[in-house]
């Protein structure tokens, strides 16, 4: 029998895989759009092709199960000790080390209505309660956050920018929130999203790190990096935490494609400008053709965008699929009303906005 606090759990829902609704239509892959999993429009940097080729005769052997490298070089690039990272298989496998690490009947964690999904699969699973925090304007409250915080909880996950909302907090509201988690408490500070957000009104949570030995600042490569088909993302906090986190993981959790891709990507800072630019340029076509087709959308700093329909969303989304176009529903996080748009390339982006157009003209 599985234990009794996994009876209510869901498996984590992903957007449904191009192959699968090219099956179900009928349809070539290449005639399918998706939109649906907040990944990176313009395909791998050839940086990082060149390294996986390279690394390709070496697949006998197991990577390097410390990625000795990989820790050097994100050591370096944020000015902190190797000691202070931790790889993961996607960031997502920390998110699941912490709450494995620091949770447990008992005990609770803390995070915001509209969250990342993991939060709640990850809590559950180690038995903790999660407490859930309604949101305000969608984005997390941060004040109503550290309200919900006693004796019992040992994890605060916060995200900047949010999945799937987009909504962020800035500088001030960060470093009141982290002046005021008592030390007993983790804060998982997830910056999935954080490289699109260049603008200075977000908060950069690695600064924080030398003054609050209970933070641990989350982020992936599989955003503006372009590697979400590799699993690896990573973790930077104090040494302490670090140390806590190895301790458990699994003993090759990225795999050596995985590293040397990662540390390829790193260096490609003209792949991650034009990430960025890619993405200001396609957020903007959204929003504009969202605002023409007279709809409502959440202000977003991630590579993605909340759409309001302002009434169930899964016939819209039916429509959608049935035309080609996967997007992703967040029914699951409670926004039965929204579908969330990632920002793919001018030509996705206009055809998912051509597809909505006529959806929405046929009634
Ligand atoms: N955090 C947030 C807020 C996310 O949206 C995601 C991906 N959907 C992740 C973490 C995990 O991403 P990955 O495991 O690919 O690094």
């Amino acid at each position: 029998l599985a234990r009794p606090n996994l009876q209510g759990l869901s498996p984590y829902v992903p957007g449904k895989p191009i192959e699968e609704l090219a099956r179900e239509l009928d349809l070539n892959p290449a005639d399918i759009v998706k939109l649906a999993s907040n990944e990176n429009p313009l395909g791998p940097s050839p940086k990082v092709l060149t390294a996986i080729e390279k690394e390709l005769p070496e697949l006998t052997r197991y990577p390097d199960g410390n990625g000795f490298i990989l820790k050097q070089k994100l050591a370096e690039h944020y000015g902190v000790e190797p000691e202070q990272v931790t790889l993961g298989n996607g960031s997502n496998d920390i998110l699941d080390l912490v709450a494995q690490a620091w949770l447990a009947p008992g005990l609770n964690a803390v995070f915001s209505q509209y969250a990342f999904a993991v939060y709640p699969i990850a809590t559950t699973i180690a038995g903790a309660e999660c407490r859930v925090v309604p949101a305000k304007d969608y984005g997390h409250d941060l004040e109503a956050m550290l309200q919900e915080i006693d004796e019992n909880t040992r994890v605060v996950f916060v995200a900047n920018p949010n999945n799937p909302t987009g909504t962020w907090f800035d500088v001030t509201s960060l470093e009141q929130f982290l002046a005021a988690v008592p030390e007993h408490v983790i804060v998982v500070l997830d910056e999935a999203y954080i490289e699109y957000a260049a603008s200075s009104e977000l908060p950069d949570g690695m600064k924080y790190l030398a003054n609050y030995p209970n933070l641990i600042v989350t982020r992936t490569f599989s955003k503006a990096y372009g590697l979400a088909g590799l699993r690896v993302g990573y973790s930077i906090s104090s040494a302490q935490i670090a140390d806590v986190i190895n301790r458990i993981r699994e003993p090759f959790n990225v795999n050596s494609l995985a590293l040397v891709a990662a540390c390829a990507a790193l260096e490609d800072e003209d792949y991650l400008f034009r990430s960025r630019q890619a993405n200001e340029q396609g957020m903007e076509q959204l929003e504009l053709g969202l605002n023409a087709l007279g709809l409502r959308w959440i202000n977003s700093k991630g590579n993605f965008i909340a759409v309001d329909f302002q009434q169930d969303a899964s016939a819209i989304n039916q429509a959608l699929l049935e035309r080609g176009v996967i997007v992703r529903p967040v029914a699951g996080y409670g926004m039965p009303n929204f579908l969330r748009v990632s920002i793919g390339t001018h030509e996705e982006n206009a055809r998912f906005l051509t597809v909505l157009k006529q959806i929405l003209s046929d009634g």
